[in-house]
């Protein structure tokens, strides 16, 4: 007896199910969860394109960070960093559209509060082949600045970006006591979860960001780092987090807060973008 494959609505949901009981699941479940959901991926292939048609265009989700009741972090001098990400996130989008190279949505487009679960869920139902999650945080050490770009992983690849992880995850605490309490095997699961070819991916996109903002933009000491984000932990969706600069550090508050900075900061995601999707079509697709 043949027994009908999860589609993949269901197998989101599955996950999202599993993601919800994630403190009574054995780590094997999960990896169970993992195997399955890659056997349901035949409907991730594009049809087959006949005559003359044009494939469509990937899809790029702008998650700006924080919003709403959630400021994020507060600049030396006062400034918020959901007002900062999401003026960096519109002038981005607004580069890509004229582009036209690539279709683009935006988690919020004004200033209302998302849980980050919400952010994923959003990327999926987009079909977006790229998640940026846009951002501007504070650090304890007002000396340091620069950009940076994070992927997901179960551990933090330094201690300063364990510490930005748990305060990126705390953000769900404005979003009331269901979104509570995100234990550190929560995010070890939720890592697990996502799929080689994806972690390949977001590996590949943080790379590109750094190639790109290299020259231009003034980069954190070892600029490509990692941790347990839960707003990274899409399975199938390519992640990154890019911390444009950080609000502890005047400098880099007085320059986010430049129409003209921020052009240039997006000018280089841009850039960052169309090199991932360059590789993305020799390297990823052959690996998928
Ligand atoms: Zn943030």
């Amino acid at each position: 007896m043949s027994v009908p494959k999860p589609t993949r609505r269901q197998m989101t949901h599955l996950i999202g199910v599993a993601l919800t009981t994630a403190p009574a699941l054995s780590c094997q479940a999960a990896f169970a969860l993992t195997r399955h959901k890659g056997h349901g991926q035949v409907s991730r292939k594009a049809p087959a394109v006949i005559g003359n048609a044009t494939p469509p265009r990937p899809v790029i989700m702008l998650d700006p960070g924080h919003g709403g009741k959630d400021p994020g972090a507060i600049g030396v001098s006062g400034t918020y960093e959901k007002h900062i990400a999401a003026a960096a996130a519109r002038e981005l989008y607004h580069q890509i559209k004229a582009a036209g190279r690539y279709d683009v949505v935006m988690t919020r487009a004004d200033d209302h509060f998302i849980p980050l679960e919400g952010r994923v869920d959003l990327a999926h139902r987009h079909k977006a082949q790229l998640f940026i999650s846009m951002h501007a945080d504070a650090l304890h050490d007002p000396a340091v600045r620069g950009a940076s770009v994070y992927t997901l992983s179960n551990g933090a690849s330094d201690a300063q970006t364990a510490s930005l992880a748990q305060t990126e995850n705390s953000a769900d605490r404005f979003a009331g006591p269901a979104f509570h309490g995100m234990s550190s095997e929560v995010q070890n699961i939720l890592a697990s979860l996502v799929h080689e070819e994806t972690r390949r991916g977001s590996a590949h996109m943080a790379a590109s960001v750094v190639s790109a903002f290299q020259p231009r933009i003034g980069l954190l000491h070892h600029p490509a780092r990692h941790a347990a984000f839960v707003v990274l932990k899409s399975a199938d969706i390519p992640s990154v987090l890019v911390e444009m600069g950080f609000m502890s550090n005047r400098h880099d508050e007085a320059a986010l807060r430049q129409a003209a900075y921020r052009q240039q900061v997006a000018g280089a995601m841009s850039a960052a973008i169309d090199r991932y999707f360059q590789g993305a079509g020799t390297n990823i697709a052959r690996s998928g």
